[in-house]
């Protein structure tokens, strides 16, 4: 149902666009995106699926560890179990309402994969393999480490993808690959669709459905040394921010404590769930002094923060004393082939490093963005202003590393964001049918949907100051890297919160040189960056404000967690007009989903 109707006008530009309707129109082909894309087709909604890239080539292909859920194949498990160390993970700043979701969902949404055809690893006996990863326990974090994580060797994302994107085909849903979002077409505070080019012939598209979904990844790339691909620019994040709603949580971003130094790519915190340990330039197996019962397999901030302190006062290995040792050396070659291949051909390429003979140079590097779009467990965007907290925004949904559910809150554990990409794409599939009338007429767009859009396209396209976006991405890149790292504080932060500002004003210094709408990287670089600064700025500032220690967010001048004032949601908003920015709060859900198990108390955080 496309046609070519109408043109805008822009600054004396003509952009003729062309218009699309469908049911559903799903932002992104992660594992999020396709599961929900599978999900609403499944229902017989008519479904469109928009991406930047080819679907398998989303960063989800480069998940190695795994996928939890409590199948117990490999000892006893227990959803509770599960439950319990997720809320212990997040530093209590998860909603365990939502929590409770993910875990009972989980097992079902991991045989669900698994009779789609991905080819997990397999015991002896033919069930599914799996792993300990950090911070999952059995018996309430008192019974040992727990098996917990389903892997398909170190290759768990792509088998996942690969699977996904055959199903998603299943079902008639329309492929728009290639195509790049740009803004969302709100209308009275409603989402009415969203605005996108095709970056193969430079036309404009928009689509207009009944639910747009979100389901555009983290923004790693905020930042200079990261895990993620260069796609992961949080595009959708940035969308809701310039509509004028919140972002959640920005402040917690997830340090992976083995990116291989220098490059940045990932060795799975597998390596250390098969037996791998990290040691200092004493060779001492330091992990043992900070978290005494999990050792190296201690929850991701955790380790993090160790490796940090153990460079600082001298003990980091290498010329610089800079970074961290991962061994694998003593481990039996035979099961380094077959359950890390990846991993040890990641650490030839990037390190050099043969893992069967030497161990692999590492350094905490940014992997995770536990902030993002506030949803509730059905995907529904929270409006969040005004005094109903579960307000939901009319046509907007959000899954995977781009919502906060918020399931990880202040640290997510490994393997958890795969789980969060199933059950919530599964969770949002099943809410569009449930409320999308299929016989409902689409109502007329605004005259003006999409002018927006193109108003903003057409400014990055004849942007005439003299500065490149390489220019301008990296200053914001170092100062996310210098400002809001492992470890902050408050002077290094507001430095920080001028530092990113600056560069935020700078922007209107963008020069881009190719004006084509043809395959034009000059120009969507352009608009990711603008995308990422936003979010830069908000993520700074929402460190700057929590005067608390909890999880990833950890404050050298406030070392401890702080219940009383700060066990609270943060919720960021922009004006970009203004160039300004404010920041308010709401209560972490401090119930579950059913009375089947009670609300999980704070206390310490000890690993
Ligand atoms: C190296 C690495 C290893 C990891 N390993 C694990 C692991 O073992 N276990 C685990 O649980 N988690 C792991 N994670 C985290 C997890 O993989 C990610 O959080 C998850 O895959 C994100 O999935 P997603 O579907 O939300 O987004 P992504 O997979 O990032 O996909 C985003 C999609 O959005 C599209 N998109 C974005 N912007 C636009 C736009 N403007 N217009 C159109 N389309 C757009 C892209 O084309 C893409 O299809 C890992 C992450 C990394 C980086």
């Amino acid at each position: 149902m496309a046609d070519v109707n109408k043109s805008f006008n822009v600054n004396g530009r003509a952009y003729p666009f062309i218009d699309h309707t469908f049911d559903v129109v799903v932002v992104g082909a992660g594992g999020a995106g396709l599961r929900a894309v599978t999900g609403a087709s499944e229902a017989g909604l008519r479904t469109a699926c928009i991406t930047k890239v080819f679907p398998t080539r989303s960063h989800t292909v480069a998940a190695q560890g795994g996928v939890a859920a409590s199948l117990g194949n490999m000892g006893p498990d227990d959803w509770r179990w599960h439950m319990f160390d997720t809320v212990k993970g997040s530093d209590w700043l998860g909603d365990q309402d939502a929590i409770e979701y993910l875990v009972r969902n989980a097992p079902a949404a991991v045989y669900e994969l698994e009779h789609w055809g991905v080819p997990f690893s397999r015991t002896e006996d033919g069930k599914i393999y799996q792993r300990p990863f950090g911070g999952m326990t059995t018996k309430f974090g008192e019974g040992g480490p727990a098996q917990r994580t389903c892997a398909a060797a170190d290759r768990t994302g792509h088998a996942m993808l690969h699977t996904l994107y055959g199903q998603s085909l299943r079902y008639g849903a329309e492929f728009f690959i290639e195509f790049f979002a740009i803004d969302l077409i709100m209308e009275n505070g409603a989402c009415r669709g969203v605005v996108a080019l095709d970056l193969a012939n430079g036309t404009i598209h928009r689509f207009r459905a009944h639910k747009t979904v979100l389901a555009t990844g983290g923004y790693g790339r905020a930042y200079f040394s990261c895990t993620s691909a260069h796609t992961c620019t949080g595009d959708g994040n940035a969308m809701v921010l310039r509509a004028g709603l919140p972002l959640q949580d920005m402040e917690f971003v997830q340090f992976h404590p083995t990116g291989i130094y220098g490059a940045g790519c990932l060795i799975t915190e597998g390596a250390r769930g098969e037996g791998g340990y990290l040691t200092n330039s004493e060779g001492e197996r330091f992990m043992e002094r900070y978290a005494p019962s999990a050792k190296d397999l201690a929850s991701r901030d955790v380790v993090s923060r160790s490796m940090t302190m153990e460079i600082r006062e001298g003990r980091g290995v290498g010329k610089n004393k800079d970074h961290i040792y991962l061994h694998l050396d003593h481990l039996d070659p035979a099961i380094l082939h077959e359950r890390l291949p990846g991993i040890s051909e990641s650490a030839k390429i990037f390190a050099g490093v043969d893992v069967t003979r030497e161990p692999i140079p590492v350094l905490p590097t940014v992997h995770y963005n536990m902030g993002g779009i506030p949803t509730n467990y059905h995907g529904e965007v929270l409006t969040l202003v005004g005094g109903d907290p579960d307000a939901v925004v009319p046509g907007l949904m959000a899954v995977g590393e781009a919502a906060c559910v918020s399931v990880h809150g202040a640290n997510r554990l490994g393997s958890n964001s795969l789980i969060d990409l199933v059950v919530f794409g599964r969770a949002v599939g099943h809410r569009c049918a449930e409320t999308i009338d299929r016989t409902g007429r689409h109502a007329d767009l605004p005259a003006d949907a999409g002018e927006f859009a193109l108003s903003r396209l057409d400014k990055a396209r004849y942007a005439n100051g003299s500065s490149t976006t390489a220019e301008l991405r990296l200053s914001m890149q170092k100062t996310m890297q210098n400002n809001c790292a492992v470890f902050r504080t408050g002077d290094v932060l507001e430095e920080g919160v001028k530092l990113i500002n600056d560069c935020w004003a700078a922007g209107s210094d963008l020069k881009v040189t190719d004006r084509s709408l043809v395959w034009n990287t000059d120009l969507t670089e352009a608009l990711e960056y603008e995308n990422l600064i936003i979010q830069a700025v908000v993520t700074m500032e929402g460190a700057a404000n929590r005067k608390e220690s909890r999880g990833a967010h950890a404050r050298e001048d406030y070392a401890s967690r702080d219940d009383v004032e700060w066990m609270k949601h943060t919720l960021a908003f922009i004006d970009e007009g203004a160039r300004k920015t404010s920041l308010d709060y709401r209560p972490v859900h401090t119930y579950t989903m059913t009375s089947d198990i009670e609300y999980i108390k704070p206390k310490a955080r000890v690993y």
